[in-house]
């Protein structure tokens, strides 16, 4: 250590992460109790669920916590060591060596970055490997969750980082460019950057980048396309596409949810949502009789999904997010965040114990800068906000069942967030401190509770 303020930064950081990572652990053990314990199915929930999906959806929870808890420490041994060995200067030097191989002559704080982070992705992708194949192919597999072949997930890694990088390096190169043109008001640019950045992300992310991953299929006509129809046009909503995405090849967890501006807003339906729901390769298939019998073995009871009233209802809720404006809502928090991460950023990035406490004595690298405030400096600072993000979050999903409610969809609104809670086995109970910490959406009885309500 060289200066007093590269001392404070540097144990400061330390500090901040262990009591973090502290606070994580003891609600993660807190919880993790409440699965080992709550064995019996409690009296308020027997209506709700049968003692086998109880008893199954512990079991499932417990797997995921004792998974989770150890992918946790693994994170915090690994940001600590990083920290510890100067590693953000070791892949720098690698990143500069990798951009002279591939040809750049000269310095290019531009290129250097490029490699260093391509490095640095590389190796949190590839240290993260082990835990991704154990959770998909041990944890979701053992609980009848994943549907994917080891060839669909080496593929989809491989898609996911590709499509990361070309999203990514970019970014960097353009937010290089602009710290270092744009004078003392460069932090205002940047912020109009990203904002922009974002905003073409989220327009060509679902026309262009999801189908990469997932098949949408539009919703063939019939009786269900024609009420969503219904059902939209009556709270004015500008449908413009419904979709279904086949979701089940990746995994059984069910969901809908809709996006695009203006007029172009378009609904997707995971297929797993549809109880009934066949892709085209299925009904060519089940032409045969062999799985026509396969499918009449099929109790009723043991289909997964919601029938039409239910899946209404559903989108009665998430029309109720649109209605409220409560994606806005959330999109202008994120860029006021952002706007405030940036300015710290403009009155931090010259300021050299910081780039000393993570071993740079001779130069400020942009992105190391960018990296020190982003993941460190203001990690105080975004666990205060994630929870404040969840509070508002809970709080919009009692107001889009409250909207649902309105319309008159009380009745199927419940049942189906009980089926959805069975077919993706969430468990009820839960410890109130880490439920008030984690949960974005209120657990299955609150919101009962709250539809039960009438005023
Ligand atoms: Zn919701």
């Amino acid at each position: 250590m060289q200066s007093k303020e590269e001392f404070y930064i540097y144990y400061g950081v330390i500090s901040f992460l262990s009591i973090e990572y502290l606070w994580e652990l003891y609600l993660a053990i807190r919880q993790h109790r409440v699965y080992e314990e709550a064995t019996e199915l409690p009296t308020d929930l027997e209506d709700i669920m049968t003692p086998e999906t109880y008893k199954k959806a512990r079991v499932y929870n417990r797997d995921q916590s004792s998974f989770r808890i150890m992918k946790d420490l693994f994170a915090f041994i690994v940001t600590c060591l990083v920290i510890y060995v100067d590693g953000f200067v070791i892949f720098w030097k690698a990143g500069g060596q990798l951009a002279a191989s591939l040809g750049s002559t000269g310095h290019s704080e531009t290129l250097q970055t490029i490699g260093f982070a391509l490095l640095m992705n590389l190796f949190n992708t590839l240290i993260n490997m082990p835990f991704s194949v154990y959770h998909t192919f041990v944890v979701e597999e053992r609980h009848g969750f994943n549907k994917q072949t080891a060839g669909f997930f080496i593929k989809d890694k491989i898609k996911e980082f590709l499509v990361g990088q070309a999203i990514m390096l970019p970014l960097f190169a353009a937010i290089i460019w602009i710290v270092r043109i744009g004078g003392t008001y460069f932090f205002i640019y940047l912020w109009v950057f990203a904002m922009m950045f974002s905003l073409f992300l989220l327009t060509i992310y679902p026309n262009y980048i999801m189908p990469l991953f997932d098949r949408y299929t539009p919703l063939s006509p019939g009786s269900l396309r024609t009420r969503i129809e219904e059902l939209a046009a009556s709270v004015k909503f500008p449908l413009y596409k419904l979709y279904v995405v086949e979701g089940s090849k990746r995994s059984n967890h069910s969901n809908a949810f809709f996006y695009g501006f203006f007029k172009n807003k378009r609904i997707v339906l995971f297929d797993t949502l549809l109880k009934d729901y066949k892709s085209e390769s299925e009904k060519d298939t089940s032409k045969t009789e062999k799985n026509e019998e396969k499918e009449n073995e099929k109790k009723e009871s043991e289909k997964v999904g919601c029938d039409d009233d239910e899946v209404l209802a559903v989108l009665g809720h998430e029309l109720g997010h649109w209605k409220l404006n409560h994606v806005i809502k959330t999109l202008v928090c994120m860029q006021v965040n952002l706007f405030l991460v940036f300015l710290v950023f403009g009155l931090l990035f010259q300021f050299k114990p910081m780039y000393a406490a993570f071993g740079f004595r001779n130069e400020q690298p942009v992105i190391i800068g960018l990296l020190i405030v982003l993941q460190f400096i203001f990690s105080p600072y975004h666990a205060i906000l994630n929870f404040s993000m969840t509070i508002l979050s809970r709080h919009h999903e009692f107001q889009a069942d409250k909207f649902a409610r309105d319309l008159g969809k009380a009745k199927y609104l419940r049942s189906a967030l009980i089926k959805l809670s069975r077919d993706n086995l969430s468990f009820p109970v839960y410890d109130w401190l880490y439920s008030r910490w984690h949960y974005s959406h209120p657990p299955l009885l609150e919101r009962l509770a709250a539809l039960d309500k009438t005023d």
